[in-house]
Order: C-alpha cells, then sequence, then structure tokens
C-alpha cells in the first residue's frame, strides 16, 4: 500500500514500531554523551514523552569538532575524487528515500505536523535536494587568470574545514540537509547540531550517511541544547563556519560568538513577517485566498516564509475576508497529524503554543478585531498544543501582532489603497524575507518585484521554489542563502596560485 493510502491506525502502528536511534553520532558511530546525561523528546499531541535523548555538551561538541577536523585534514572526503563523492551523497539521498515512513513518522512525533506533508516536503524534498548538491560536486572550478605571459596564475576553490550547522524545529530534516547537503558536496566535514525540540530525524542521519559509504568523522551529530552544544559549536575555534538557520535573536549570537572565537564565518537565516499584497486588479480572486490561507497556515504558520501580513486593497477587502474566512474553514483542517484528513496539527511545544496564545491575547488587548480563530484545540486535541487557524482584522503597523513574528497560525489583514501604500507598510519591518504581489498588472508586478524589500518575490503565488532558486532574507532576516548552486560557494574559499615561469 502506498504511503499515501495509509489510515491513522496505519501510521499509528507503524510509529509502535519504530526502533528510535537516541546517541550522538560521532566519529562514524554512535555514542553516549561524554556527562551520561540525556533530556525528553515529548510528543505535542498528546503531551507524551517520545524518548530520553544524549544530551551533548561542550565535551561532546570539541571531540565532534576535533573528529571533524581529523577526517578534513585526512583527505579521505575534502581530496575524494569529486565523482565518487557524488556516488556517495546519491547513495545517501537513495538510503534517506527508502527510510521516508520512517523518517516523516520521527519529523510528526517531533514537531507534530501532518505525516503527509512531513512525507512529501520534509524527506522527498529533502532528498531532492541532497541530489542536487550531490550533482554539483564535479562542477565547482577554479579558474586560471589573464595575468602576465611569464607568469602562471591560478585560482583554486577549495571546502572550508570543518562546518558547524545549527537548525531550528521546524522543518528538522530539511533545515539540516539544507546545510549538510552543500557543505558535504564541497568537501567539507560537519557538525550538526539539531534544536532540542526535535533531535530525531538528524539522528537516523548519521548511519545512513556511513551506510552510503561516508566516511568516519566526515558527518557528526550531536544533539543538546543552544546554550551549551549550540554555544560552544559557534565559539569553537576550530570550526570554520557556522550555517545557523533560527530565529533573529540567537542570529545575531552566532555574529558575536565568531567575533569573540576565530572570526569564523556566518551565514544565517532567519525570522520573517512576510506580507502578502492583494491589489483589486487581481486575475482570480479565489486564487489569491487560496494562496493566502496556505500562505500562512501551512504547517501550523511555523515556517519563516510565512505570509503572516495581509494588505489587501480597499474595493475588495471585504470580499478578500469573507472568502478568506470561508477557505480556512473549509481546506484548514486541524487534526491528528497521523489523520490523512489533517492539514494543521499542533505546534510543536506546549509552551511555543502559549506562546501563540499570549499573541493572540495581546492582539486583543491592542484592539484587533478577531475574525475567527483565536482558541485552543478541543475534544480529543485538548491535550495537543494546538492553536486554532486566527485571522485579524482592524489591524495597524504599530501593533506588535503586526511588527513582530509570532510563528504560529495568526495573521492580521488591513485594507491598502494602492501598491505604493502597501509597499510601504510592508517595508516597514526589521524583516525582509518573502513577500508576494497578486495582481494581473505585469507592471505592477516588476515594480513590486523591484521596491520590496525581501530576498524572495512571489508573484500570483506563494511559497514556491524549488532546489534551483536561491532561499534567505534581507534585513534582519539574515545574510545567506540556501538551496541553489551559489549556496555551495559560501562553503568553499579560493586561494590565489602565482607561479613564475622562468627561462
Ligand atoms: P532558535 O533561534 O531558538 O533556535 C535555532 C537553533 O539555535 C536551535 O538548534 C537552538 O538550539 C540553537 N540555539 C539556541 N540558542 C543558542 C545559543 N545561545 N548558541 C548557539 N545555538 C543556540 O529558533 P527556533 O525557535 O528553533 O526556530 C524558529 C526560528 O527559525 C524562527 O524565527 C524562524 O523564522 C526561523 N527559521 C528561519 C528559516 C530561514 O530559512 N530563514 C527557516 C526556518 C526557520
Amino acid at each position: 500500500m502506498t504511503s499515501e493510502h495509509l489510515t491513522r491506525d496505519d501510521w499509528a502502528c507503524k510509529a509502535s514500531d519504530l526502533n528510535i536511534e537516541t546517541r550522538l553520532f560521532v566519529g562514524g558511530e554512535y555514542v553516549e554523551a561524554q556527562s551520561k546525561d540525556r533530556f525528553e523528546t515529548i510528543n505535542p499531541v498528546n503531551g507524551e514523552k517520545i524518548a530520553s535523548i544524549a544530551l551533548g555538551d561542550k565535551s561532546d561538541i570539541d571531540i565532534a569538532v576535533s573528529s571533524a577536523r581529523k577526517a578534513f585534514r585526512s583527505g579521505v572526503w575534502s581530496r575524494v575524487e569529486p565523482r565518487k563523492r557524488m556516488a556517495i551523497l546519491q547513495r545517501f539521498a537513495d538510503l534517506i528515500e527508502s527510510q521516508a515512513e520512517t523518517l516523516a513518522l520521527l519529523e510528526t512525533l517531533d514537531t507534530g505536523k501532518p505525516v503527509l506533508t512531513a512525507l512529501e516536503d520534509d524527506v522527498l524534498g529533502s532528498v531532492e535536494e541532497l541530489r542536487y548538491f550531490a550533482e554539483l560536486c564535479d562542477k565547482v572550478e577554479g579558474i586560471v587568470t589573464a595575468t602576465r605571459s611569464d607568469a602562471l596564475h591560478y585560482v583554486l576553490r577549495q571546502p572550508l574545514g570543518v562546518i558547524g550547522a545549527i537548525v531550528p524545529w521546524n522543518f528538522p530534516l530539511a533545515m539540516a540537509l539544507t546545510k549538510i547537503a552543500p557543505a558535504l558536496a564541497a568537501g567539507n566535514c560537519v557538525v550538526l547540531k539539531p534544536a532540542e525540540q526535535s533531535p530525531l530525524s538528524a539522528i537516523l542521519l548519521g548511519r545512513l550517511f556511513v551506510e552510503a559509504g561516508g566516511p568516519a568523522g566526515v558527518l557528526n551529530i550531536v544533539p543538546g541544547f543552544g546554550h551549551t552544544a549550540g554555544k560552544a559549536l559557534a565559539l569553537h575555534n576550530d570550526v570554520d563556519k557556522i550555517g545557523f538557520t533560527g530565529s533573529v535573536e540567537i542570529g545575531k549570537l552566532m555574529l558575536v560568538y565568531a567575533g569573540q572565537s576565530n572570526m569564523k564565518r556566518v551565514t544565517t537565516e532567519c525570522g520573517g513577517k512576510s506580507p502578502q499584497i492583494i491589489l483589486d486588479d487581481v486575475g482570480d480572486l479565489d486564487t489569491a485566498v487560496e494562496g493566502a490561507v496556505n500562505g500562512i497556515y501551512y504547517n501550523q504558520g511555523e515556517v519563516c516564509c510565512a505570509g503572516s501580513r495581509l494588505l489587501v486593497q480597499r474595493g475588495i477587502y471585504d470580499e478578500f475576508v469573507t472568502r478568506f474566512e470561508k477557505k480556512t474553514r473549509e481546506t484548514i483542517i486541524m487534526g491528528h497529524p497521523f489523520d490523512p484528513s489533517t492539514t494543521m496539527g499542533p505546534l510543536v511545544t506546549s509552551a511555543h503554543q502559549k506562546r501563540v496564545l499570549d499573541y493572540i491575547d495581546i492582539g486583543k488587548k491592542e484592539g484587533a478585531n478577531l475574525v475567527f480563530g483565536g482558541g485552543e484545540g478541543s475534544g480529543e486535541l485538548s491535550s495537543g498544543a494546538y492553536v486554532e487557524p486566527t485571522l485579524f482584522s482592524g489591524v495597524n503597523n504599530d501593533m506588535k501582532i503586526v511588527r513582530e513574528e509570532i510563528f504560529g497560525p495568526v495573521t492580521g489583514v488591513m485594507p491598502i489603497d494602492d501598491l505604493s501604500q502597501g509597499l510601504e507598510i510592508a517595508n516597514d519591518s526589521i524583516f525582509g524575507l518573502a513577500a508576494s504581489v497578486w495582481t494581473s498588472d505585469v507592471s505592477r508586478a516588476h515594480r513590486f518585484a523591484r521596491d520590496m524589500e525581501a530576498g524572495v518575490i512571489w508573484v500570483n503565488c506563494y511559497d514556491q521554489g524549488d532546489t534551483t532558486t536561491p532561499f534567505g532574507g534581507f534585513k534582519q532576516s539574515g545574510n545567506g542563502r540556501d538551496g541553489c548552486a551559489e549556496t555551495m560557494l559560501d562553503y568553499t574559499q579560493t586561494k590565489s596560485v602565482w607561479t613564475e615561469l622562468n627561462e
């Protein structure tokens, strides 16, 4: 039976058969943490413990970094023939694909996201990304420059060395592979620190990499807390680069840690408050409404580029709000994440649920009008970290709920007079990750693309893209780009080699 046809009971049965690995992966094998301490991962559907995980800290990070450095210097990965590296990464992708259901279940247990979303988007999307970077292994080249004829000068492009990858919990596997894939393809060794809320899928990657033929020490995985393991990795003097995805607050710390240690390179992919502007010349309002609904509520709204500010031209404002509510009620089905009809699961933790519910309270106190939602789950869902899809109207750009990233299924809608006013409001933000415009006027679309201060622009769609397209922000949404060939260069450095040509 294909995965799409499995019932809730089928998934539950598969989940109960899982044999979950809970140890660190260092030097090519699973090991206990030096301290022997453990921490618990909790299922947000019911608040029950899923597993108790080895708790990595500074001493484990030290060992993992030294293992990665040793592997890097040995040349077993960095100097291996690129096509051999490519073959290993392709096998790694095959193995991830072969474990797709298991990985999807682990994602769902840890985060609460619907299992079919986890399967299709998180796992199979990650496989695609890994294959894309694997294919680039032998396509990163240096150059010979056009210098004096009695000299030969060339630029070598080489891997950086040891990469520290620090990732969040909203797409645990996908975020991990977004860093690991280009880093490994470029010939680096990696120490990955998954988010403490969602370490399960990352831990499994270690075994799959070695089974694929990846040498010991090239990929190390150290679950642990941010302020201990994460900080130790970011402050480590023998780490050459940190690839970070997470909040603005911690992203800024990464830059501080780099300055306090060895000036390692840092790329940050941080939060957003992405606007969706719907103009009254939009070709098909229903398509725009559907894009806007999915743009905010997909993945429980726990998406960095969630379209969390809706700016709608006055002439279609009322109709838009009516249709937005109808579409949400029809298509956003809050439920158990193993149920194939569920499109919205619980939030990642009860602490995060509380944070999102607090924002909803703040919105009410700020005077925003709650159009729908705002509550927790009821009945069977009351024991989970659920928050209903929520819409506020009567919002303005001074409100906390409009300025800050809520990272949940909550959005606000406000009317605008025209595109100029929409752009002014949209750009009045510390964030600049993504933005969309819905219009049938090609000049307006291009003007929006030119003037919108965001790294990712969508015209007449939302949340589209694939591994060929750069993803990353302007302003405090970060300084890096994920996906796309350019990203791989960020995991390399150039070396200038000048040779005098004597007679
Ligand atoms: P977070 O910043 O709290 O944590 C991210 C990672 O940093 C985790 O692994 C955490 O353990 C670690 N960390 C925390 N404190 C640390 C410290 N002092 N030193 C080193 N590491 C530390 O973010 P989160 O709550 O896990 O994730 C949500 C955030 O991620 C949102 O802001 C979201 O927008 C952002 N995000 C951005 C993108 C993007 O591509 N721009 C993608 C996904 C998520």
